[in-house]
């Protein structure tokens, strides 16, 4: 291949990369997993993050003999497989416990303002914000708690905003056994606002209305529940 011919494919791939990025777009709802996503061990990834962060911080020129840096790839390497990524490995999935819903309560239950962290796939920089959950009982009901660390799970991955709630919404519904799950997730890209455009005072919304929810009036109390004060 000619020169000219080279960099025209690397700026096409570019571009397309780039493309993908901007529209935050996912390419599946599952996460994309290799099969040998856990052949190593915590401690072995954390080994290995560890040795190629070093690498980063060397190419880039840091001094990694100073006393503030000496300790950065050993805390990336951690927070990476033992806090912000680790939802990625089922292990860390919160096991939900039903309880029967004694008080026949047939009206639709409403957590809102979930606080979650997480990580944009594609430039790995944080997604934060807030999610909205809503369901409408079959007969069991969860502890509040755990709706709120179902999110924190599947908030701590390498994301995009329109996977979290699907994948949020899945789940509670595959949880409670009701397709009447509601789920709307508020949050900041700081991919966004502190690189790229620039842009520090939009917000992103997103939306999964599955069962009942889909009904415009069920729907409507859903949404005017979060956006009451
Ligand atoms: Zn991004």
């Amino acid at each position: 291949m000619k020169q000219k011919e080279i960099l025209l494919n690397i700026q096409r791939n570019y571009n397309e990369d780039d493309e993908i990025a901007d529209a935050h777009v996912g390419t599946s709802i599952e996460t994309p997993m290799r099969k040998d996503a856990f052949d190593l061990s915590d401690d072995e990834k954390i080994k290995k993050i560890e040795s190629h962060f070093t690498e980063i911080m060397n190419i880039l020129g840091l001094d990694l003999t100073d006393d503030s840096l000496s300790g950065t790839p050993h805390r990336v390497a951690k927070m990476y497989v033992k806090e912000v990524f680790s939802g990625l490995n089922p292990e860390n999935k919160p096991k939900a416990k039903l309880f029967e819903n004694k008080y026949k309560y047939d009206q639709m239950l409403v957590e809102k303002d979930i606080t979650f962290y997480s990580h944009c796939e594609h430039h790995f920089v944080p997604i934060y914000g807030k999610a909205h959950v809503a369901y409408i009982s079959s007969g069991e009901v969860i502890g509040l708690s755990k709706i709120n660390r179902i999110v924190q799970y599947f908030a701590k991955r390498p994301q995009v905003q329109e996977r979290l709630t699907v994948q949020i919404a899945k789940e509670l519904q595959k949880v409670l056994k009701t397709e009447h799950v509601g789920v709307v997730v508020d949050a900041n890209h700081m991919c966004v606002a502190s690189r790229g455009v620039g842009d520090t005072n939009s917000k992103t919304g997103t939306a999964f209305f599955g069962g009942k929810f889909k009904d415009a009036q069920i729907k409507n109390e859903f949404l005017n529940y979060i956006n009451s004060k």
